[in-house]
């Protein structure tokens, strides 16, 4: 049976890295019908944080990972004793020796902070004692192949894998350890990861066997790069999920968006139902160069997807943005009544859902916030002229967008000027935006009343 992981540490948030993992991984466990486990790799006491936990499960929850969806979560650190217990079991092998060389000890023997451990104390045979780290003995000859499903079969030169740590002087383990322990133990049979753990995998894979197992199948996904055909980096370029949740992007838009970072779905689809990507998805498939994490693309892919919404299921969507704690008009002036009519206007119009609030808040506000960059493109000499015409015609005009239209049309010809020229102030004065959802449905929804004051108030 097959079983996945994602094995994230809880100290940071969750990044479209992790969440393309997990992915991966739970596509690749549903396809055999196995089982992805979830694993939470809190062994960094300093770094680790509840808010961390939060953000994971938040994430793959959002993503469509809810608990239902995956065994766990365990937490790393509850293995403690399994790990102890491996570097026992490598001592009796053999496979195991203390060191007590600090980096600075091998840095003056090699000459070279890039040379891995000269293996010193390979044959000291040390004591245990305090501050002595636990090293793996790695074979001097032969080669270490690994089977990858994305990049074959990647092999290394054992004389090139440094003796490595696997406890530090206060007995802890290190991550090469602790990672292969635990998937030793919960049976895994696929370790599907970032590119980052690729030099890390012979040595892990060193480990299983000298533990008595046979290794995993390995899968190594392209690392993300950012327009510069930089990695990607939590300090430099926005990658948290939440951000992007919190932006108003779709988790159905993200989810297909991420399987695409090293995965093509053929025939140049690009927005593929997520039941698809299912059945179609292939690990051979994936190409190990690295991918490109386009952001532009990604709200591309959002706007499609909200288009693509019934419109109950957008607006829908739209409330946490405008019937949530931070909208900026007064919470009661909301109505959902001329909202569902916005939002159908309004649809076609985003790319994101946070793109609502600027669409709609001219019905909400009480008072205008009058952009002076928009006032100055739109009032022009002829505006005041323009405005009082168009009061004059709407105070008796039926209060409907295409007897509106019809109106302003007239205003406009009147004085020789396109719909475009006499619509600009109108639409200023009454949105206060140059742009926006279409004019006289807007001015509909508003009604007679608030229309016209803001219409002459613009001529004060
Ligand atoms: N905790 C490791 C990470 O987040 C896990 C790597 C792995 O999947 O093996 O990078």
């Amino acid at each position: 049976v097959v079983r996945t992981r994602i094995a994230p540490s809880p100290t940071g948030m969750f990044h479209v890295g992790n969440a393309r993992s997990a992915l991966f991984n739970w596509v690749v466990a549903k396809q055999a019908g196995g089982v992805m486990v979830l694993r939470i790799e809190d062994t960094d006491a300093e770094r680790n944080s509840q808010a961390g936990v939060d953000s994971i499960l938040d994430a793959m929850a959002w993503l469509g990972m809810g608990p239902e969806e995956y065994e766990g979560p365990y937490f790393q650190s509850a293995n403690l004793q399994a790990h102890k217990d491996a570097v026992t079991e490598l001592f009796g092998k053999g496979l195991a020796y203390r060191c007590e060389c600090t980096r600075d000890d091998v840095i003056a023997r090699t000459g070279d902070s890039n040379k891995g451990y000269d293996g010193f104390c390979r044959d000291r045979n040390l004591p245990e004692g305090e501050r002595r780290a636990v090293r793996f003995r790695t074979p001097d000859e032969g080669v270490t192949t690994v089977v990858d499903l994305v990049r074959g079969k990647p092999t290394f030169e054992n004389a090139l894998l440094e003796d490595f740590v696997i406890a530090r002087g206060d007995g802890t383990p290190t991550f090469l350890l602790a990672n292969v322990v635990d998937d030793l133990l919960m049976n895994i049979t696929h370790v599907i990861r970032a590119e980052e753990h690729l030099p890390n995998t012979p040595k892990q894979q060193l480990l299983w066997e000298a533990l008595g197992h046979e290794p995993p199948v390995w899968a190594h996904a392209p690392v993300l790069v950012n327009e510069k055909r930089q990695k990607l980096s939590k300090r430099r370029d926005r990658v948290a999920l939440e951000d992007f949740r919190a932006e108003g992007y779709l988790a159905e838009a993200m989810r297909n968006y991420l399987m695409l970072l090293g995965w093509a779905p053929g025939e140049n689809r690009e927005i593929v139902p997520w039941e698809e990507i299912v059945a179609e998805f292939s690990l051979a498939d994936v190409n190990p160069s690295p991918a490109f994490f386009d952001v532009k693309k990604l709200r591309a892919f959002n706007g499609d997807y909200i288009r693509a919404m019934e419109l109950p299921r957008f607006i829908a969507a739209c409330r946490p943005w405008v019937e949530g704690p931070d909208v900026p008009w007064r919470p009661e002036a909301f109505d959902p009544t001329s909202f569902a009519a916005l939002a159908e206007l309004a649809q076609t119009r985003v790319s994101l859902l946070s793109e609502i609030i600027d669409m709609v808040d001219f019905v909400y506000l009480d008072d205008l916030v009058r952009d002076d960059g928009s006032w100055a493109k739109a009032m022009k000499d002829d505006s005041a002229e323009i405005l009082t015409a168009t009061i004059a015609a709407y105070e008796k005009a039926e209060w409907t967008a295409a007897e509106l239209k019809a109106a302003l049309e007239a205003v406009g010809e009147a004085r020789g000027l396109k719909l475009g020229k006499v619509q600009a102030p109108v639409r200023v004065a009454v949105t206060g935006r140059t742009v926006g959802l279409p004019l006289f449905e807007s001015l509909e929804v508003l009604g007679r009343e608030r229309s016209l004051g803001r219409m002459r108030a613009a001529l004060e």
